[in-house]
């Protein structure tokens, strides 16, 4: 069966995420747009994903655990899970790899940590926009052992990519997929990049970016442990 997804989404934890993004009106705007599967994706944490999960609870939306990882080489990779436990396990071996700074709220913005009735429950006070001692080849060993599925986000974008960064997409670093951006040419990238799972997603960070019902993958059943191998695969 086709799935339209939106894998790349930011909610008000994200310091650059606009406060709007919380629980019940990402999960709302998903429905309203007729999406099948999202995931959340913040930058180097996964607070937000559990109240998300919730507010998605008995709606056709499932809601997949992720992050968007900042590597050493300042390469953001979007890391998506099976589980939440699998994220939360991730998130720990992030946290403990960020460099001991304090968010400034005043230059980046908040942090939120919101629950499933969009209150907020507290603020992450470490910086999370910034890089991690990861490489990209020891977020993709990590993100493995996880069973999770680790992929380069928005090469199209000038920085903070794989491309711009690093020049190309090493062969030996096993990447299945990779990702653009909502302003990248689906066709141009699709016949340049035939090797790989082609995925586009918004990179929302407000209500009104979140993918429209637009990119779909094929899968036998709609599940994480399936999306995930969907996108190990090629
Ligand atoms: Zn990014
Ligand atoms: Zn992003």
């Amino acid at each position: 069966m086709k799935y339209y997804y939106d894998f790349h989404i930011h909610t008000a934890l994200s310091p650059c995420g606009d406060e709007d993004m919380t629980p019940n009106n990402i999960v709302n705007m998903a429905l309203l747009k007729e999406l099948d599967m999202i995931a959340i994706t913040d930058h180097n944490s996964c607070e937000n994903v559990e109240a998300v999960m919730k507010v998605a609870q008995g709606t056709n939306l499932l809601v997949i655990p992720g992050m968007e990882i900042e590597s050493s080489e300042e390469v953001h990779m979007i890391c998506l899970f099976p589980s939440l436990e699998a994220a939360k396990a991730m998130q720990e071996i992030v946290y403990n790899s960020l460099p001991p700074l304090k968010n400034r709220t005043d230059i980046f913005g908040k942090q939120l940590i919101l629950n499933e009735y969009d209150d907020v429950i507290g603020e992450n006070d470490r910086l999370l926009l910034t890089a991690t001692s990861l490489s990209v080849y020891d977020l993709v060993k990590e993100v493995e052992r996880q069973s999770g599925v680790v992929y380069p986000a928005h090469i199209d974008r000038k920085s903070y990519s794989i491309i711009s960064n690093l020049g190309w997409i090493p062969e030996d670093l096993g990447v299945k997929t990779i990702e653009i951006s909502r302003y990248a040419e689906f066709d141009k990238y699709i016949s340049e990049y035939s090797t790989f799972n082609l995925i586009q997603s918004s990179d929302a960070h407000y209500l009104q970016d979140i993918s429209e019902r637009e990119h779909f993958i094929e899968l036998a059943e709609k599940s994480p442990a399936k999306v995930i191998e969907y996108l190990n695969k090629r």
